[in-house]
């Protein structure tokens, strides 16, 4: 039997349990293939610092699999619907009795698998899908009442006890080298047209499995006790930054699980954000809260919002504050700095992540989806089912939600998380010469030196906006997490 492994958001050799389980069931090889799909790529928002990443990723797993005698095959197919005639025909060119590959959980990709299983079965080949892009598959996770919690405390509990059940985390074998090499691998692009290489942020994100390893060692090593204290201040290196590796999947979430658990010992599945280790495990979590949702509500995929009755609000069309927001013109330093930062580097902190999307959503009062793209276009670690989850939970429009009228003061949220302005001075270099206080708000400062700046003046007020924002939910008769009374 001669197998092949189709990788998308999972790009590792290590704990990959599609391509575990075709090198234990092949007898005549392996061949590995990736579909490149430039068009519904850009359908689904993807931008260049997600594409030059997955790109790097590309040429770093091509050589991993070279090693084990797997050639990394490239097929082109535009859109999805491409992939069942690219798949059977790459199949049948190479003798491939069978394709193995992992669940994705988007609506798209889950029609596009399912034709491609359709396709298969046709043509007599088996099918073997598996999870290793999660720790527990969707589905898995049930209250007593027999359904999927839509609060994340009850999924919490429910994701633990079924953890437990299953004994554990459960990593997959690092296969050996196949005997036999079916074909040459092919050449990985070093572009793919629509995404401008020139975008790509790599000096910030080395796509490799090693560095994402190494990344994970280091924060285990020295920052995880202090997580739970040190993770709502962006400008200490107080997280793991390890979301473009579990996004791309060079790294497993049961990887990232099973390193935390075994440093925190008892400590580690102690109530949520009392120690290092159960905070960092709830953020876990909280991924697969998301990704459990996005698969039980394929209406996620779709652009809706979780509550169907926040439809009715109608937003702004404001182009010019979006373009401000986007840019980090909004004279709000705490917001302008985190976009320049998105702009440079293709990632943010999640607290400020937070900040510049309720901004954008109560104070701007314009559409999640709009900043849902953006961050999508501009992220790294772009990822349908997080960033969805954030937008929704900032904008009050999804599940498990901020309360409409609990609104971050964006000033007062930069001041409690950097005290010392070290985060806005950074990437607000016009504001460093600035004390604290005015660097915050520059406001504060005279006409004259506030004019010397050349910093924009705050785009609206913050307080008038608030009131604005609250009274437009109470219209709907949105009860606090914008479900309907
Ligand atoms: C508006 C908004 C948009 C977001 N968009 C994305 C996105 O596109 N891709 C993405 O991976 N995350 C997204 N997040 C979640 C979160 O901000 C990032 O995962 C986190 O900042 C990544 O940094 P880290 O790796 O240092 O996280 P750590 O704090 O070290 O956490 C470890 C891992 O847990 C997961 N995680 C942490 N926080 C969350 C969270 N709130 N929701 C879901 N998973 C989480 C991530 O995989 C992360 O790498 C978004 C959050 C908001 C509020």
């Amino acid at each position: 039997m001669r197998a092949m492994v189709w990788f998308r958001s999972d790009l590792r050799v290590r704990d990959n349990p599609a391509l575990a389980a075709a090198c234990a069931d092949a007898s005549r090889g392996v061949v590995g293939v990736f579909a490149v799909c430039p068009e519904q790529w850009a359908e689904h928002d993807w931008g260049p610092p997600r594409v030059g990443f997955l790109l790097r990723a590309l040429r770093d797993l091509s050589v991993s699999l070279d090693r084990m005698n797997i050639p990394l095959r490239i097929v082109t197919t535009p859109r999805f619907d491409g992939a069942p005639a690219a798949m059977d025909g790459l199949a049948a060119s190479l003798a491939c009795d069978a394709i193995y590959f992992s669940n994705e959980y988007e609506i798209n990709e889950r029609r596009r698998d399912d034709a491609v299983e359709r396709r298969f079965a046709q043509a007599g080949r088996a099918v073997r899908r598996f999870d290793g892009r999660v720790i527990l598959p969707p589905g898995s996770v049930r209250t007593k009442a027999g359904g999927m919690s839509r609060v994340f405390t009850p999924f919490r509990r429910a994701w633990l006890a079924r953890l437990d059940e299953e004994g554990g985390v459960s990593t997959a074998a690092r296969p050996d080298k196949q005997p036999e090499r079916p074909c040459p691998p092919d050449p990985i692009p070093d572009r793919v047209a629509g995404f401008d290489p020139g975008d790509d942020p790599a000096d910030h994100w080395p796509a490799t499995e090693r560095a994402a390893h190494d990344r994970l060692g280091g924060f285990i090593e020295d920052r995880l006790s202090a997580y739970h204290e040190a993770r709502d201040a962006p400008a200490a290196d107080g997280t793991s930054r390890l979301s473009p590796y579990l996004t791309h999947g060079l790294i497993s979430p049961g990887a990232c699980l099973a390193a935390a658990l075994e440093a925190g010992g008892a400590s580690a599945l102690a109530k949520p954000g009392t120690t290092g280790p159960s905070a960092w495990i709830s953020e876990l979590v909280w991924r697969e809260f998301y990704i459990h949702l996005l698969a039980a509500h394929p209406r996620l995929s779709m652009g809706r919002a979780f509550q169907p009755v926040t439809e009715r609000l109608t937003w702004s069309d404001d182009d010019e504050a979006f373009d401000a927001w986007r840019e980090g013109r909004t004279g709000y330093p705490i917001v302008d700095a985190a976009m320049r930062c998105l702009t440079a580097t293709g990632w943010m902190h999640n607290r400020l992540r937070m900040v510049v999307a309720m901004f954008l959503t109560k104070d701007l009062w314009i559409d999640w989806r709009r900043g849902e793209a953006h961050f999508m276009r501009r992220l790294v670690d772009g990822d349908l089912a997080s960033n969805n989850g954030g937008w929704q939970w900032s904008a009050s429009t999804g599940t498990d939600a901020a309360p409409y009228f609990r609104i971050y003061n964006p000033t007062t949220q930069g001041e409690r998380h950097d005290p010392d302005a070290r985060f806005i001075k950074t990437w607000l270099p016009e504001l460093a010469d600035l004390d604290v206080r005015p660097a915050h708000d520059p406001s504060r400062l005279p006409p004259p030196a506030r004019r010397r700046l050349g910093y924009p003046e705050p785009i609206c007020d913050h307080a008038e906006r608030r009131e604005r924002a609250i009274a437009a939910f109470k219209a709907l008769g949105a009860t606090p997490t914008g479900a309907r009374a």
